[in-house]
């Protein structure tokens, strides 16, 4: 849910007297290969006498059926809601509550043909519990609730995300920000999108910060033009042209400090329907590529299913004889309530459709239009100010320094060392931001490609000299034992 409907719902749901209340809500889903999560739409507040305020609140049936017919004509489920006004934690069901559910889940299902959703508030310390209802016999439990806005909150359903035990690499990291943050940060499915410099450098801190699920996608290989700023890939990556992805899991388990890290390979691109239903599994997306198309794929995500993008990127400029001018790099995080790439100025629509026709990297066009090449140019000195904006950012979304969450977009200058806050705000009639919460109604933006399939398919097929495929197998037997003869140190 976004930050604005959690607040209303909080305030109808927390009363000044201290009793219980009810509350029903609609929802859109969001499918992603592993996951599917309920974007609370709208609230449907109770009329005069269609709920019971009275130590234990509950619904009136005609309240259920009308929100039921309203959900319907939207396209929606339904949300039923209560608070338990002195609960802490992941509130669990009484009989009471489970009763109650389960007797509206059939009228709910019945007429909006999509489960039932029951969440709880636990009053003490806002945090939400929720679960569906696929029949009258019992509840699947989600695993967390998100609240998004400019301070990410998610309530954690410990039993199906355990809290990861703290190691002893990872005792500074906790003394920065706590054990109940470090519990949270440590458990968010986070995916980098695109392992280039920043991707990959990003993707190892993150590691290295101890999350224990994190994602890399990209279809692409390292080159031998990748190595003055893929810091960690080698020679010998680029002479055996091993997939980007693959040596972001080597650099990334090798910097890990959680005691289980997992990390999930995606050889897909984010423009593919198979590359956007991966990325709807998790929680905070870090956009590293530079394509118009792939930007605007996650331009819409962060809206349309409420995942937070941080993107972020540099441009190098020189002078006509070749002299650096200046540089300016940029970060932000795309949440409802921030202006999107779009309303920043950082995506033109009009390239979506020309990177769309692989317009922007043939060089006729580029003339003909009188464009300029998109610039390639970058350092590695100067790669790392990028992927430190862009982690900074991730900081203040999830850790909330001195209580505030994400900036007002940054641009920061290198000639003169400033850095800018932007004023840019919303367009009134932005078609990415008044898409928030669609989930799968978002406007169709993906498309089914075989070229970089091509790419990924001949890469699996070709094979590398002898003496090559024999050091990339003695590289891959030393990591592998060196982890297993030093496992990651519990705290002492
Ligand atoms: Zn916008």
């Amino acid at each position: 849910m976004t930050g604005e409907v959690e607040a209303t719902m909080r305030d109808h749901l927390l009363r000044d007297d201290g009793q219980e209340d009810v509350l029903i809500a609609t929802y859109a889903r969001s499918t992603g290969n592993e996951r599917t999560t309920a974007l609370i739409k709208s609230v449907i507040f109770p009329r005069e006498g269609e709920r019971h305020v009275h130590g234990n609140a509950s619904f009136t049936s005609g309240y259920v059926l009308r929100a039921s017919t309203q959900a319907r004509a939207l396209g929606h489920g339904v949300v039923l809601l209560h608070s338990h006004p002195r609960g802490r934690g992941w509130q669990q069901l009484s009989n009471m509550d489970k009763e109650t559910e389960s007797e509206y889940e059939r009228v709910a299902r019945g007429i909006t043909k999509m489960p039932l959703l029951g969440m709880t508030l636990g009053g003490r310390d806002i945090s939400w519990s929720a679960r569906f209802w696929f029949d009258r016999s019992g509840p699947t439990w989600a695993e967390s609730v998100r609240s998004v806005s400019p301070k990410l909150a998610v309530t954690w359903n410990d039993e199906l995300r355990r809290i990861p035990r703290v190691t002893r690499s990872q005792q500074r990291t906790v003394s920065s920000w706590g054990e109940r943050t470090q519990a949270s940060i440590s458990r968010l499915r986070v995916l980098v999108v695109g392992s280039g410099s920043v991707g990959l450098d990003v993707a190892q801190r993150l590691a290295a910060t101890g999350l224990a699920t994190v994602g890399v996608m990209d279809y692409d290989a390292v080159e031998t033009v990748n190595l003055d700023r893929m810091i960690g890939a080698t020679r010998l990556d680029a002479a055996l042209g091993r997939s980007k992805v693959k040596v972001a899991a080597r650099l990334m388990k090798s910097s890990a400090t959680a005691e289980s890290f997992q990390v999930r390979l995606h050889e897909l691109s984010i423009t593919d329907p198979v590359g956007l239903s991966a990325a709807l599994d998790y929680d905070v997306i870090f956009s590293c590529v530079d394509g118009p198309w792939p930007r605007a794929v996650l331009n819409a995500i962060a809206y349309a299913d409420l995942i937070p993008v941080i993107d972020g990127g540099i441009a190098l400029d020189t002078f006509p004889d070749g002299r650096m001018r200046n540089g300016i790099w940029r970060a932000h995080t795309l949440v409802p309530g921030s202006p999107c790439m779009v309303c920043l100025g950082q995506l033109v629509m009009g390239d979506i459709s020309l990177d769309k026709g692989g317009l922007l990297d043939d060089p006729e066009y580029i003339a003909g239009a009188h464009r300029d090449a998109p610039s390639r140019q970058n350092v590695a000195a100067l790669s790392a100010s990028v992927s430190g904006a862009l982690l900074a950012q991730f900081v203040s979304l999830t850790a909330h320094p001195g209580g505030r969450g994400i900036p007002a977009p940054l641009r920061y200058i290198l000639s003169t060392h400033s850095l800018e806050h932007s004023s840019a705000k919303s367009g009134l009639h932005c078609p990415y931001e008044n898409a928030t919460a669609s989930g799968d109604a978002r406007t169709p933006i993906a498309e089914h490609r075989e070229d970089w399939r091509t790419v990924v398919h001949e890469r699996a097929t070709k094979r590398s000299p002898f003496r090559l495929r024999a050091l990339a197998a003695a590289e891959d037997f030393l990591q592998h034992t060196a982890s297993r003869i030093i496992p990651v140190a519990p705290r002492g």
